[in-house]
């Protein structure tokens, strides 16, 4: 598929059209870090981002988070701005750098979205995440007492606290070792399947990005752009054993050979 090729005539979903991005380095140099970037998704769905580092994966997460601003070009988010959208407690976020509050336990960090929207905590969904990432015996543990997986699980825990309806996480099963990873990964699509939020995932796996996504754009650097959208058009529910299927190893190869070129993909998994 062409990667400007707007995925719904609504508007809705993920829609970045034509954004750009430049930092201004010392000297008076610039970086582009993206260069007239088109991404488009329906509400609802799950578009998984790959791509080397400093192809600008963070970048897009950070403009759709409002936390950056795009140097020309839109960016909206089911039809919010992304200003607008954090104004409305509808979305979850996962970064790479957990940013967990020092101070305070795991289960008070995970209800932190809820004070922040000024809703009561749904103290039996927030036990619920907390025995699905595993940390059931570190509830009331302080983040320094944690290794930097279960850090990571909190957060994502954190994320999906609100049952948002729009999820930007980035790199977040990045410290995990491969069966928490597989493990979490299951459990965000039967999250993801309740409710499905409009979603975003960076990752450097690219057999866990096409096993949870519905498009997997792949990108390239220097200057960041968005090289092509992979349809995956597996069936839904996945399950783990469609990763031994021919046609997501033909998937797995499509991927590979845009983010590698020609020649095996032995490297791209992390
Ligand atoms: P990725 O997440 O794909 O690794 P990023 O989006 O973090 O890439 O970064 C894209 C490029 O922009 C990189 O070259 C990075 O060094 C640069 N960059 C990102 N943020 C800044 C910033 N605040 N100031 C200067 N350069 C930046
Ligand atoms: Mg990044």
């Amino acid at each position: 598929m062409d990667a400007g090729a707007p995925a719904a005539a609504s508007g809705t979903g993920i829609q970045i059209s034509g954004v750009s991005k430049s930092f201004a380095l010392r000297g008076g140099k610039q970086l582009l870090a993206l260069q007239d970037t088109d991404l488009h998704t329906d509400k609802g769905s799950f578009l998984a981002l790959l791509g080397p580092s400093g192809c600008g994966k963070s970048t897009i997460l950070r403009i759709l988070a409002a936390l950056d601003h795009p140097s020309s070009g839109t960016a909206l988010v089911d039809g919010d701005t992304p200003d607008q959208l954090r104004a409305k407690s509808e979305l979850g976020i996962a970064f790479q750098d957990h940013a967990l509050l020092p101070w305070r336990s795991i289960r008070k960090n995970i209800e932190l979205p809820f004070e922040v929207a000024g809703r009561k905590v749904d103290k039996e969904y927030v036990d619920e995440l907390i025995e699905l990432v595993g940390l059931g015996d570190f509830a009331n543990a302080k983040p320094a007492q944690l290794s930097g997986g279960m850090r990571q699980r909190a957060s994502i825990a954190r994320a999906l606290v609100l049952k948002p309806s729009v999820l930007l996480l980035d790199e977040p099963f990045g410290a995990l070792d491969d069966m928490t990873r597989q493990n979490l990964n299951l459990e965000l699509l039967r999250i993801w399947t309740e409710k499905p939020a409009t979603t975003l995932l960076v990752t450097h796996g690219i057999s866990e990005a096409i096993f949870l996504a519905d498009r997997v754009a792949v990108m390239a650097p220097r200057p960041g752009r968005v090289k092509e959208v992979i349809e995956i058009d597996l069936p839904r529910p996945r399950t783990p054993e469609m990763m031994r299927t021919p046609e997501f190893h033909a998937l797995v190869d499509r991927a590979s050979e845009l983010l590698f070129g020609g020649g095996g993909h032995d490297a791209a998994e992390t």
